[in-house]
């Protein structure tokens, strides 16, 4: 019996690795997954999941807009319904828009058509909504089963993923904590991973709002600027 439990602990243990090792932000198990651009200039690309969901997206982009910087929006099919104005807004304003998933139902990734559905509904409705059709696509948590990677392949979408602007933002701590935290790991082509909304449910974003500014002086008093990830991956935004 307690041989037993020692070998269903050390399977569980094993899965837990193998999923950590699989899909983790800079994994490559799965096929190439780029976490940043191949450059050594400092260029960053400003990155934000999970909207859009108000004020707070619009927020960001009054931020954005008014210091002339680009980033790349990685929406949720079912919340661009919810606020089409701003997912229009974000190319309108040159902004780019990228596909996060229609429900960001993590249950959704585990079955081969359902997770077709996901990619294939969301690119209906961003492209119903804002007149373009994204290339780049972002799997909800990073997860990047290669099945995921295949239905990417197939419908010429460009997987991305990222590096986290702050291990701690879903709760959402001060906003100077997350500018120093994501200042820090700032480098060369990094994409950095900001979230507008949570999966489709929305939710107070006042925190990641009030570090962007902060963030985006001590970047530039480093001498970066900022790119939108199809110019660091060198890839087009649209199809
Ligand atoms: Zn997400």
């Amino acid at each position: 019996m307690i041989r037993l439990r020692v070998v269903a602990a050390g399977l569980g243990a094993a899965v837990g690795v193998g999923f950590w090792t699989g899909f983790r932000s800079t994994s490559q198990v799965f096929g190439p997954f780029p976490f940043r651009g191949q450059t050594q200039e400092r260029v960053v690309a400003l990155t934000f999941d999970d909207g859009p969901n108000e004020p707070y997206t619009s927020r960001l982009l009054d931020v954005l807009d008014e210091r002339g910087i680009r980033a790349t929006f990685f929406q949720v099919g079912r919340c661009a319904e919810r606020f089409p104005s701003t997912t229009r807004r974000i190319v309108d304003t040159g902004h780019v828009l990228g596909n996060h998933s229609f429900s960001h139902a993590f249950s959704h990734y585990l079955s081969e058509p359902r997770q077709r559905f996901e990619v294939d509904r969301a690119q209906e409705v961003l492209q119903r909504i804002a007149g373009v059709t994204p290339a780049l696509y972002r799997p909800p948590w990073l997860c990047h089963p290669p099945w995921v990677l295949n239905t990417l392949h197939e419908r010429r979408l460009q997987v991305v993923s990222g590096t986290f602007g702050h291990p701690l933002e879903i709760f959402q701590p001060p906003a100077q904590m997350m500018a120093a935290g994501a200042d820090k790991i700032a480098s060369p082509g990094s994409m950095i991973i900001f979230h507008d909304g949570r999966e489709a449910r929305g939710g107070p974003r006042h925190q990641t709002v009030a570090a962007i500014g902060p963030l985006i002086d001590r970047l530039q008093n480093r001498g970066y600027r900022f790119a939108t990830v199809d110019q660091l991956l060198d890839v087009p935004a649209y199809l």
